[in-house]
C-alpha cells in the first residue's frame, strides 16, 4: 500500500518542496503557521495605485475595506464607515472636476473623526487608504499647534506638507489626505496643559482648512520651503501653482476622548429616567462611542462649528489578547515579518511558533497600549538576541513561549549548545507536518515529544531534510489510516517514538486491528 500508488499523493520530494513554500509563505505572512486554507481564505482585493500614474479613482467601499481588511485587524465599522466616506469624497471630488456644472453648493464634505484609545489601529488604517488610493498623507499631532503658529507648527503647514510628501506635486496633493490625532486635546473644558485659550485658536485655524481655503505653497517664514520651492523647479522644470486649494482634501481627525463615554452615558441616562423612569443598561465603551452626538462633544469642549465640519463618526473598539494574537499572525503588516527580516540579515532563521505569538500577545495586552505594547514585549525580549545571536554560528530562532517568557535562561541555552535551536526548529516543522496532514486528510496525528525528538534524531542520523524524513517516515499512513477510519470511524492516532522508528508493522497492526470494529471509535 505505497502511497506512491495513490492517485494525486504527493512523492515525498514533491510533498518537502510543497512544505517548504508553505511553510514559507507562512512565516513571510504575518509570521508563524498561517495555515494555507486561512491564506487564501480571502481575495485580496486591489493593489494601490503605482506612483507617477495619474490619479484616478474607482474604488468601491467593499474593495477598500477587503483591502484594510488585509492590513487593520477588527475595526470592522470603522473600515466600512472609512471606506464609505473615502468613496463619496473622491466620486465627488472627481465629479466635480469633471462635471463643472455639478451642484456645489449642497454637498457636505466626509471629513471623519476616529474615537478610540490608543493604539489600536486608528492612523494604520488611514496611512493604508492613504497607500491604496495613491494620495500623499501627512499626519499632525493637534498639541504641537499653537494660534500663532510661531512656537508650535502652523496649521497650513500641514497642507505645504502634502506637496512635499507628493514629490512636489501640487495637483495630487490637492487630492491628499490629512490626518490630525489627539484632536481631544483642544478641548477648551480639558484645562490639565493650559491649552484652554490657544486650543480653541487651533480648532479655529483648522476650521478654515476644513471649509475651503486657498494655501499659499511657500511659508513666509519658512526658509526650508523657499528651498524645496526651488529644488522643484530644478526637478520638474517649471513653476508650479503659488497657492493649492484644500476644497478637495480630505481631514480625518482622531482622538481618545476618555471622558465622552461619560457624557453620552449621562445624556442617555437623563433621556431614559425621563422618557420612562428607569435607569438604562450598561453598555460597552465603544456602543456608547457610537451613540455621541455633536452636543456630547460640544460639552467635552470642543467648538461646535469645527465638530460640525467633521459629520463622518465612529468609533475603534479596543484590542483584546485575541485581536493581538491575531494581529501578529495575520496583518500582513505584522511586525514579525520585521524580526524575520532583521536575523535573516545575518543568516539567521527565525520563525514564531504560535504558543510564541500567544506569550507576547498575552503580555502585550497589560502594557495596555493596544498593537504597541507588542513592539514593546517583542523589543524587551529578543533585544539581546538580535545583540548576542549574529556571529554565534547559531543559524535558527525558534520564537516560543520560553524565548517571551524567560529570554535570558533561554538565550544563555541557545548560546551554549549549537544544536539546541536546531532541534527545536525541526520539531517546530515535524508539528506543523501534523498540522498540513490533518488539514489535508482530517486525519490527526497525534505525536509524543519523544517521537518528535526520534524523526529529529533519524532525519541527522540519514542525513535527510526534516520534511522528507517525516514524509518517509509516513508515507502509508494516509491510505492505511483512512483504512482505518473507514472501519472503525477513528480520526485520532497517537504517535510514539517506537511508531516513528518501526512505522510498517504498527500500520499493518493497526489495519489489522480496525477490521470487526466496524462502527467503534475508539483510540488505539
Ligand atoms: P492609533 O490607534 O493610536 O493611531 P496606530 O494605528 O498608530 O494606533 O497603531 C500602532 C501600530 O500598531 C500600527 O502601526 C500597527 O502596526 C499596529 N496596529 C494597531 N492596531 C492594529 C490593528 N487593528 N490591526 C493590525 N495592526 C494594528
Amino acid at each position: 500500500m505505497s502511497a506512491n500508488s495513490q492517485p494525486n499523493t504527493p512523492t515525498p520530494e514533491e510533498l518537502h518542496a510543497r512544505m517548504q513554500e508553505i511553510l514559507k509563505h507562512g512565516f513571510q505572512s504575518g509570521g508563524g503557521f498561517v495555515p494555507q486554507a486561512e491564506a487564501s481564505a480571502t481575495d485580496d482585493g486591489p493593489e494601490p495605485r503605482p506612483p507617477g500614474e495619474k490619479f484616478e479613482f474607482k474604488l468601491t467601499p467593499r474593495e477598500i475595506k477587503t483591502y484594510l481588511d488585509r492590513f487593520v485587524i477588527k475595526q470592522d465599522e470603522a473600515k466600512k464607515v472609512l471606506a464609505t466616506a473615502v468613496c463619496d469624497h473622491y466620486h465627488h471630488a472627481r465629479q466635480e472636476t469633471q462635471e463643472k456644472s455639478l451642484s456645489t453648493l449642497t454637498y457636505h464634505k466626509q471629513n471623519v473623526i476616529l474615537l478610540g484609545p490608543t493604539g489600536v489601529g486608528k492612523t494604520y488604517l488611514v496611512r493604508c487608504l492613504a497607500q491604496l488610493i495613491g494620495v500623499p498623507m501627512v499626519q499632525g499631532d493637534a498639541t504641537k499647534f499653537t494660534e500663532t503658529g510661531y512656537v508650535g507648527g502652523d496649521v497650513e503647514d500641514l497642507v505645504r506638507d502634502l506637496v512635499h510628501k507628493a514629490d512636489g506635486d501640487a495637483e495630487l496633493a490637492q487630492y491628499g489626505i490629512i490626518y490630525i490625532d489627539e484632536i481631544d486635546k483642544l478641548a477648551s473644558a480639558s484645562n490639565l496643559s493650559g491649552r484652554d485659550v490657544s486650543g480653541r485658536g487651533v480648532q479655529t485655524n483648522l476650521l478654515k482648512l476644513l471649509e475651503e481655503t486657498e494655501v499659499p505653497l511657500r511659508s513666509q517664514t519658512d526658509l526650508q520651503s523657499q528651498l524645496q520651492a526651488a529644488m522643484d523647479f530644478q526637478k520638474r522644470g517649471k513653476y508650479k501653482k503659488e497657492t493649492i486649494s484644500t476644497r478637495h482634501i480630505l481631514f480625518i481627525v482622531s482622538g481618545a476622548f476618555d471622558k465622552l463615554p461619560d457624557i453620552v452615558n449621562r445624556r442617555l441616562a437623563r433621556a431614559e429616567i425621563g422618557f420612562q423612569g428607569r435607569p438604562h443598561a450598561p453598555r460597552d465603551t465603544e456602543e456608547v462611542l457610537h451613540e455621541a452626538t455633536t452636543r456630547d462633544f460640544i460639552d467635552y469642549g470642543m467648538e461646535p462649528e469645527f465638530i460640525g465640519r467633521l459629520p463622518v463618526r465612529v468609533a475603534c473598539a479596543p484590542l483584546d489578547v485575541d485581536d493581538l494574537f491575531r494581529i501578529l499572525r495575520q496583518s500582513e503588516g505584522s511586525l514579525i515579518r520585521q524580526y524575520e527580516t532583521a536575523f535573516k540579515a545575518y543568516g539567521i532563521e527565525a520563525m514564531f511558533t504560535e504558543d510564541g505569538l500567544r506569550a507576547i500577545a498575552a503580555a502585550a495586552v497589560n502594557e495596555e497600549t493596544g498593537a504597541r505594547g507588542l513592539v514593546t514585549v517583542c523589543e524587551r525580549a529578543l533585544r539581546s538576541y538580535k545583540f548576542e545571536m549574529p556571529g554565534s554560528g547559531v543559524r535558527q530562532l525558534v520564537v516560543n513561549r520560553a524565548v517571551i517568557e524567560n529570554p535570558a535562561r533561554e538565550l544563555q541555552r541557545i548560546l551554549e549548545d549549537g544544536q539546541y535551536e536546531e532541534r527545536l526548529a525541526m520539531a517546530e516543522l515535524v508539528r506543523e507536518f501534523a498540522r498540513r496532514f490533518e488539514s489535508q486528510h482530517q486525519l490527526r496525528l497525534v505525536l509524543t515529544e519523544e517521537a518528535i525528538a526520534q524523526l529529529a534524531n533519524d532525519a541527522i542520523a540519514e542525513k535527510r531534510p526534516i520534511l522528507e524524513h517525516c514524509a518517509v517516515v509516513f508515507k502509508d499512513f494516509e491510505f492505511g489510516l483512512k483504512l482505518v477510519n473507514r472501519n472503525s470511524g477513528q480520526t485520532e492516532f497517537s504517535v510514539d517514538a517506537e511508531t516513528v522508528k518501526n512505522p510498517q508493522p504498527v500500520l499493518s497492526d493497526w489495519v489489522v486491528k480496525s477490521y470487526g470494529k466496524e462502527g467503534e471509535t475508539t483510540k488505539p
